[in-house]
C-alpha cells in the first residue's frame, strides 16, 4: 500500500507539511509518495523554483520534523489531461490511495477509478502559494509560513531576490515598490 500526494510545492510551506504529517500518522503502514508536479517548470512567477530546489526544501524539511517512509519524485506535465493517470501509473510505483484538494487532479484520479481524499486546508490565509511568493518578492512575512529548514534553504538560494526579479509585470505579483 502506498499514498501519492501530487503538489507543485512552489514553495513547500507549512500546510503542505501539516498534510504529510497528516497522512504518515493516519496510514503508518504505507508509504508516501510525494510527487513534485510541473518539474519542468522553474524561474517563472508560478513555478519560480526547479525540480531540484523542490526536492531538496522537501527532503529537508521532513528530516527536520522527523517524518520518515516518503519518497520524493519530480513529475514533468504532460499536455493531455485525459492520459496524465495512465502517465503516473507508468512512472511510479504502484499507489492506491490519492490525497489532493486541487480539483483537476481530484476529477482525473476519480475518473480513472482511485479512491481520492480531500485532506483539510491548514491555516490557509498563512500557507498559500502564492501569499508567500508575493512575500518573498517584498522579503517580509514569509518565514513564518514555511517550516524553518525551507526558511534556511530560501535564504541559501537569495529566494526573495529570484521572485522580486519573476514578480516584475507578471499577474498577481507585487507591483515595483513593493506595493501589490
Ligand atoms: P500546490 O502546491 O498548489 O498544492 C498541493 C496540494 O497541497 C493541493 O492538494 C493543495 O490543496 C494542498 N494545499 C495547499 N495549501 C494547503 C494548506 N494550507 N493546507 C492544506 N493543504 C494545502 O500544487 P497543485 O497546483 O495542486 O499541484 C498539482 C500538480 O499536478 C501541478 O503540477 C499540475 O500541473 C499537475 N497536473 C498535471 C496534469 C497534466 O500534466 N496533464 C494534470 C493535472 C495536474
Amino acid at each position: 500500500v502506498r499514498g501519492l500526494f501530487v503538489g507543485r510545492f512552489q514553495p513547500f510551506h507549512g500546510g503542505h507539511l501539516a498534510v504529510v504529517e497528516r497522512i504518515r500518522a493516519e496510514r503508518p503502514e504505507a508509504e508516501l509518495l510525494v510527487a513534485i508536479g510541473s518539474a519542468e517548470q522553474s524561474f517563472t512567477w508560478e513555478n519560480p523554483f526547479t525540480a531540484g530546489e523542490r526536492f531538496e526544501m522537501i527532503e529537508r524539511a521532513l528530516e527536520e520534523a522527523g517524518v520518515a517512509r516518503v519518497a520524493i519524485v519530480p513529475v514533468a506535465d504532460i499536455q493531455r489531461h485525459a492520459q496524465w493517470v495512465r502517465y503516473l501509473e507508468g512512472l511510479l510505483p504502484a499507489f492506491d490511495r490519492v490525497y489532493s484538494r486541487n480539483r483537476l487532479t481530484e476529477l482525473l484520479f476519480e475518473r480513472a477509478g482511485y479512491r481520492v481524499e480531500r485532506h483539510p486546508l491548514v491555516a490557509r490565509a498563512r500557507y498559500e502559494g502564492v501569499r508567500i511568493r508575493r512575500a518573498l518578492a517584498r522579503d517580509r512575512g514569509w518565514r513564518g509560513a514555511v517550516p524553518p529548514a525551507v526558511a534556511g534553504f530560501l535564504t541559501e538560494i537569495e529566494a526573495p531576490r529570484r521572485l522580486r526579479l519573476l514578480a516584475s509585470g507578471a499577474r498577481g505579483a507585487p507591483a515595483p515598490g513593493g506595493r501589490r
